[in-house]
């Protein structure tokens, strides 16, 4: 009997290119629906966050038109509309591709036991990982803990990943239908009613077209250069790949294939090109830790952590928030986050590790905050980050080593360009003193218009102090471990 109708269930896969559901939905059915669910309520604390909402809202307009309007949108609890639209529309097969959080993969086991004990054909693909996190694990078969290893002898020695898939092709593409009963775009209500979001807007161009063009462009400006220059937060030296790689408008298969084509092209330096590639690697690791230790977005890798002393201090945590801290990297980054919705790798750590070292904040409150205003926030490279930054996570940095938010800046800002950017409060502060106001002589902060405690505010706390603090905090927890 001829197969009839597929439904395909889009989920951080937002794209046409190299899609496996979409793809073989198509290549295999006469009619496909393909639909994408807002399940707020179901996804609990990791429901979409504010500025990936924002994002999600172009993305999807943009798809839908891709696919000629016959996205159709549902919204509520992602398994019984799956169930429901299976049952009213006749369906003989549901396909998507897979994610690898604990709620997914709960979620997705019992759905697809319970279509398949209703006779319905269920394919489920790999679309976001290079190697999917029970293909790459240690000799004696338990999964890697440290970055290196993982990526040199299970990564590299592993099977090359899988070239991209073509586009369904323009006629196939004409066995799509819309459902009925589905919402608009609008009825997702993904937009803030009030507009906080317009300078995110105009940064990205949030839609598979726009990921094709960042990564042209990256292969062929930023690359060069990559491996030195993208510790450099004023320089346009990393691909800021990483929102479509996350809600999926392109997949790592495509970028990792089209770095192998340059290198084969000898069209990019090779130096510059592998170290990409191991980044792209650590976003590979993340998922595997995430996979095998399901819990860490909440508990600490490293047990010992569980009794670190946290500080609870709102008016330190908003100060961090709002780049109100009186070191001005910190205070750059965190204002490149909230009118971005993106920051720099570097200033990332930098702000991290003021958070939960110099403040000694819980890096919960760092994870929920970045998940509410990052456009590329991720379950599995956020809560890994921020292990990473806390030093309880695998491979963590050593909690005793203390970013000096003063000599990050110097180093990796030393023009101030990228701090003169984001508080131009201090745009006519000298090099010399950029990086530590409070330290100026009276003269020259009058000179640069700048009144500290005024128009930018003195360090919250003192950077030798809590260096201190928070190496006795680290001596009490090794002390009971
Ligand atoms: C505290 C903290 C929180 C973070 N939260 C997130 C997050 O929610 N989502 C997210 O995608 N990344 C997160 N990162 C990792 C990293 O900062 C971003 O992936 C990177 O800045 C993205 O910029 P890019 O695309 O220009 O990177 P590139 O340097 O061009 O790297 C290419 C791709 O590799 C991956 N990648 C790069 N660096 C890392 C890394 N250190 N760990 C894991 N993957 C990496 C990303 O997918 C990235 O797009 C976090 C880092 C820190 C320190």
């Amino acid at each position: 009997m001829a197969k009839k109708t597929a439904l395909v269930w889009l989920r951080h896969d937002l794209r046409v290119a190299d899609n496996p559901a979409l793809y073989h939905a198509l290549d295999s059915y006469e009619k496909v629906y393909a639909i994408y669910i807002l399940d707020q309520n179901q996804e609990q604390e990791w429901a979409v966050g504010g500025a990936k909402k924002v994002w999600l809202h172009h993305s999807l307009g943009a798809l839908n038109e891709r696919l000629n309007g016959k996205l159709s949108f549902l919204k509520g609890d992602s398994a019984s509309l799956v169930k429901s639209v299976v049952k009213d529309r006749d369906i003989d097969a549901v396909y998507w591709n897979r994610y690898y959080d604990e709620h997914t993969i709960n979620r997705d086991k019992k759905l697809k036991s319970y279509l398949q004990d209703n006779d319905i054909e269920v394919e489920t693909f790999n679309a976001s990982l290079l190697w999917e996190p029970w293909e790459i694990s240690k000799s004696d078969g338990t999964p890697y803990k440290v970055f290196t290893p993982y990526y040199k002898n299970g990564c590299l020695e592993a099977k090359e990943p899988r070239q991209p898939l073509p586009m369904p092709s323009g006629q196939k593409r004409e066995n799509l239908v819309a459902l009925q009963n589905s919402v608009s775009l609008d009825e997702l209500e993904l937009l803030p009613s009030i507009n906080w979001h317009s300078s995110i807007e105009s940064a990205w161009e949030m839609d598979e077209s726009g990921a094709n063009k960042c990564l042209e462009e990256f292969l062929d400006k930023g690359i060069h250069g990559y491996k030195e220059k993208r510790n450099n937060p004023a320089q346009r030296h990393t691909s800021r790949l990483s929102p479509y790689l996350q809600t999926g408008e392109i997949s790592p298969h495509t970028v990792w294939h089209a770095v192998q084509e340059r290198l084969a092209a000898n069209d990019v330096p090779s130096n510059d090109a592998h170290h990409f590639l191991s980044e792209l690697g650590w976003r590979e690791f993340s998922y595997s830790l995430l996979y095998h230790f399901p819990k860490l977005p909440h508990e600490p890798l490293q047990e010992k952590f569980k009794d670190f002393p946290w500080v609870e201090n709102d008016k330190h945590l908003n100060a961090w928030q709002t780049g109100q801290t009186g070191y001005p990297i910190v205070d750059a980054g965190m204002r490149e986050l909230w009118q971005t919705g993106w920051m720099h790798n570097r200033v990332r750590m930098i702000v991290g590790s003021f958070l939960v070292k110099h403040l000694r904040l819980h890096w919960h409150h760092g994870e929920e905050w970045f998940w509410d205003c990052l456009v590329d926030a991720d379950h599995a490279n956020n809560a890994a980050s921020w292990q990473w930054i806390a030093g309880c996570g695998a491979d963590a940095a050593p909690y005793f080593r203390i970013f000096n938010p003063m000599t990050q800046g110097e180093k990796f800002d030393s023009e101030g360009e990228y701090i003169k950017k984001y508080v131009p409060e201090l745009k006519d502060m000298p090099l010399k003193h950029l990086n530590a106001p409070w330290d100026a002589p009276d003269d020259v902060l009058k000179k640069a218009g700048v009144k500290l405690g005024d128009n930018y505010p003195k360090p919250l706390v003192d950077h030798s102090e809590a260096r201190n603090y928070a190496l006795d905090a680290f001596q009490e927890i090794k002390k009971g471990s």
